[in-house]
């Protein structure tokens, strides 16, 4: 029973590893350039740049293992990420309080249309158009951080079709978790349901339909993605 005058629309969720439990998704944050060697292939300076965020829909996510390739593009780039998920939030946080929020990790994707980013760059416009659109979120289950511990260190890979394309170290993060939602917390209202999208290693790339990218963080299994 509500007072709603059409159907509301459904709470985005995330399926929890080993359970039927579900996480609702709130807000989505994505840390730009997050890793040295990610920012120094766009072009960039990663010693002179404070943190930036830009936002998804919790719409976006997609949990299905098929990412439909989208229109308006002729250049849809993968960026694989940690995803750390906020079981409580705060403002203003001290970094030795921000551990305390998390609840789990999932390895995600940042999918994006790098073609139309690059036309908003240019322009000076918002990058939405390029970041968040349908789809643009496919995300594996998380995992309760009192299973996985603290992830600081180790791999972040993606393979497509068996290949190698993406290779770095959580510990390559410019801003580490703890520090992003310090940050994040100083302009925003955090809260639980939020997840944040850790950042990218080098090797960006553009994916065709028909191949399929596999998603490594250690410590965590490796979701698989088929562009369809
Ligand atoms: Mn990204």
């Amino acid at each position: 029973m509500s007072d709603y005058v059409i159907p509301s629309p459904l709470r985005p969720s995330l399926p929890i590893k080993g359970t039927s439990g579900r996480f609702p998704v709130r807000r989505i944050y994505c840390i730009g350039r997050n890793y040295a060697d990610h920012a120094i292939e766009m072009g960039h300076d990663p010693e002179k740049e404070s943190p930036f965020f830009f936002q998804k829909n919790a719409e976006n996510i997609d949990s299905s293992g098929e990412f439909p390739y989208p229109p308006e593009t002729n250049d849809v780039h993968f960026e694989v990420e940690m995803i750390v998920a906020l079981k409580s939030g705060g403002t203003n946080l001290e970094l030795d309080e921000a551990m305390q929020l998390v609840f789990g990790y999932g390895v995600g994707l940042d999918m994006t249309r790098r073609d139309l980013q690059g036309e908003m760059k240019k322009l000076g416009r918002p990058w939405e158009i390029g970041k968040a659109f349908e789809r643009s979120a496919p995300m594996g289950p998380l995992v309760p951080i009192d299973e996985t511990g603290q992830l600081e260190s180790g791999a972040i890979s993606l393979s497509v079709d068996g290949a190698v394309r993406q290779n770095g170290d959580l510990n390559q993060m410019i801003w580490k978790v703890p520090e992003q939602i310090a940050y994040l917390s100083r302009f925003y209202d955090i809260a639980a349901g939020d997840l944040i999208m850790s950042g990218t290693p080098a090797g960006v790339g553009p994916i065709q339909k028909g191949e399929i990218m596999e998603c490594c963080v250690a410590g965590l299994d490796p979701f698989v993605v088929k562009v369809v």
